[in-house]
């Protein structure tokens, strides 16, 4: 490609509404424009490092047996209300009428309309497994679009469906699946962690997170360094801790009150009682479905809403408003404890607190708090579990070595429905005997903007993209430094054509601008390799810069083509 004919405008200046490299990147090398908010189009050159993704997405799925096909993004309301999911799905999904008054919407996901397309297709045993596949994109309303195609209401997703006839076979079925995500993120070039995740919500017997380590990640990831432990901050199991000799010698000792006048907060009780965080105990309440409850962990965690919320199955849950809390506590918030509470509600307590001694709680009594408060002499619990969010140097619940975190972007999802949709929508096989049982399914995605933004994370430096030869929209440019001489611009346009010869995306940048424009455009937009034509043309010898390593090397111009060619072979 002519750079002169390219449709591109790249940037100097960083976009002001753009927070990560990423995102800044990708609307200063002109790969993207913003339409909407979360509403993005692909310009040619982000088109094709698109496209490159999109089809080593392809490949894989294919290498993996799965079969393509493509939905509509628009589908009847009915399509979503026989699983539930019209209603569910709420603000986030984006409906639309038709003239004659159908409710339709823009599909968010497409259990739904593959498990019907299986439903009618197949009817025996002897047809399963089957596994199928689109890229397509989807349309999701988000609170909070940001971070360009990171996290946008319109994005492209490969969204595969297994069907089997038992949880044996989703088995194999999801390991396949395992497998082609492994080989696809793998080609990338990206550094990611499979983690555990929470399926509790979506009713699957397992479920998968591939995330790619980034300090911009939405997602905080416990793993284990010493076994291959790796889940994320909601579903991360903290046990019951091991507690010194020291603790467990302790002594109980009687409860007093403590005036603690205008104190609210932790970090305020902190610095009234001069005590560590670990001498507290937070009992926070929480309406859940409209039942108050109350959680108790350790004055310095996190309570874990994902984990609470599944003991009860939620669908809605916040935190108590003031006036529940008033009423049930008899204090003004700040205030809650333990004492008496279970009589009015459920207390839910943290596995750490249960090991816990002499602690301080709120006294339930305006401006009071109580001291060497413990578990079971002075308070009941209704029940002692996992509510809190995993911290680094917690116990590693396979190996028990300290666990670490880091921060990471969810690239793909593979998940074990099992018969969910298809007991819904009736999407049965005809077993050996004639009996008919629903299919066992699996859904497996994979956001390729999502991954496309998160490439351009793990590679890029303060010049630009840094793309691996694999996604890189060109794999090499061709600058002459003056068009108007005719040795420079001989060789170059040799050197492009036997390039262009070989099938590979390539530039010249046959523009009339200074070289140092030249350079600074093809290392925004990441080209791994560059060749300058200039001075020495007449001895043919050109110039090659590689954008991984910074690395220059004079050569021969048969020895460019050839480090072009052995850059993409790589
Ligand atoms: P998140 O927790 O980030 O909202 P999700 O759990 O809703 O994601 P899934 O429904 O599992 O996502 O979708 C599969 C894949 O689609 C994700 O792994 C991600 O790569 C991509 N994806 C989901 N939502 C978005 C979005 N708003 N913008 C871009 N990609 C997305
Ligand atoms: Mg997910």
């Amino acid at each position: 490609m002519r750079v002169s004919r390219l449709f591109m405008a790249t940037q100097r200046e960083v976009p002001s509404d753009a927070e990560i490299p990423s995102h800044q990147l990708m609307l200063r090398a002109g790969l993207m424009r913003k339409v909407a908010s979360g509403i993005y189009s692909f310009m040619p050159v982000g088109m094709k490092a698109y496209r490159n993704i999109e089809n080593i997405v392809r490949e894989e799925m294919d290498k993996a047996g799965a079969q393509e096909l493509i939905m509509p993004a628009v589908l009847p309301a009915e399509v979503y209300m026989a699983s539930g999911r019209w209603e569910k799905f709420g603000p986030e999904m984006f409906r639309l009428l038709d003239r004659g008054g159908r409710q339709f919407c823009l599909g968010p996901t497409h259990e739904e309309p593959f498990t019907e397309a299986v439903r009618d297709t197949i009817k025996s045993y002897k047809q399963l497994p089957v596994t199928l596949y689109q890229i397509q994109h989807k349309y999701r309303d988000e609170k909070r679009p940001r971070f360009g195609v990171m996290r946008s209401r319109e994005f492209v997703m490969k969204d595969a469906y297994s069907f089997d006839v038992d949880e044996a076979g989703l088995d194999v079925s999801y390991q396949t699946m395992y497998k082609a995500y492994c080989s696809t993120f793998d080609r990338l070039g990206l550094d990611y962690i499979i983690v555990d995740a929470d399926s509790g919500a979506m009713g699957g017997s397992g479920s998968q997170e591939f995330m790619v380590k980034s300090i911009v990640g939405e997602d905080a990831i416990c793993y284990c360094s010493a076994c291959n432990y790796a889940a994320n901050e909601e579903k991360a199991q903290c046990g019951v801790p091991e507690v010194s000799d020291d603790v467990k010698n302790e002594a109980l000792l009687d409860v007093e009150k403590i005036y603690t006048p205008n104190v609210h907060t932790i970090e305020e009780l902190i610095e009234f009682t001069k005590s560590g965080p670990e001498a507290f105990v937070k009992t926070i309440l929480y309406n859940i479905d409209g039942k108050i409850v109350a959680a108790m962990v350790r004055g310095d965690r996190d309570i874990n809403e994902t984990k609470l919320g599944n003991l009860y199955d939620a669908t809605e849950m916040t935190l108590a408003a003031f006036d529940d809390v008033e009423r049930i506590t008899g204090a003004k918030v700040g205030f809650a404890g333990p004492i008496n509470l279970k009589e009015k509600i459920d207390v839910i307590v943290d596995n750490e607190v249960s090991v816990m001694k002499n602690f301080i709680v709120g006294a339930c009594e305006t401006d009071y708090h109580l001291k060497n408060v413990n578990i079971d002499r002075d308070f009941e619990a209704t029940k002692v579990c996992d509510i809190r969010n995993a911290v680094e140097g917690d116990k590693c619940p396979k190996c028990g070595k300290p666990l670490s975190m880091c921060r990471g972007v969810e690239v793909g999802h593979i998940f074990k429905l099992g018969t969910k949709y298809s007991s819904a929508l009736n999407c049965n096989y005809l077993d050996k005997d004639g009996k008919e049982n629903p299919m066992v399914m699996g859904c497996y995605g994979i956001g390729v903007g999502r991954t496309m933004a998160a490439v351009i994370e793990q590679y890029n430096d303060e010049d630009g993209i840094k793309w691996p030869v694999n996604v890189a929209p060109y794999k090499a440019s061709v600058i002459p430094t003056k068009i108007n001489d005719e040795e420079i611009m001989g060789l170059s346009e040799k050197i492009y054509a036997a390039i262009c010869d070989k099938n590979i995306d390539v530039l010249i940048d046959d523009r009339n601008e200074r070289p140092g424009v030249k350079f600074k455009d093809a290392d925004l937009i990441g080209i791994p390799v560059r060749i300058t034509v200039g001075r020495r043309a007449s001895e043919d010898i050109v110039e090659v810069k590689y954008r991984a390593t910074g690395e220059v090397k004079e050569m021969t111009s048969a020895e460019a083509i050839q480090a072009v060619l052995d850059a993409v072979k790589a």
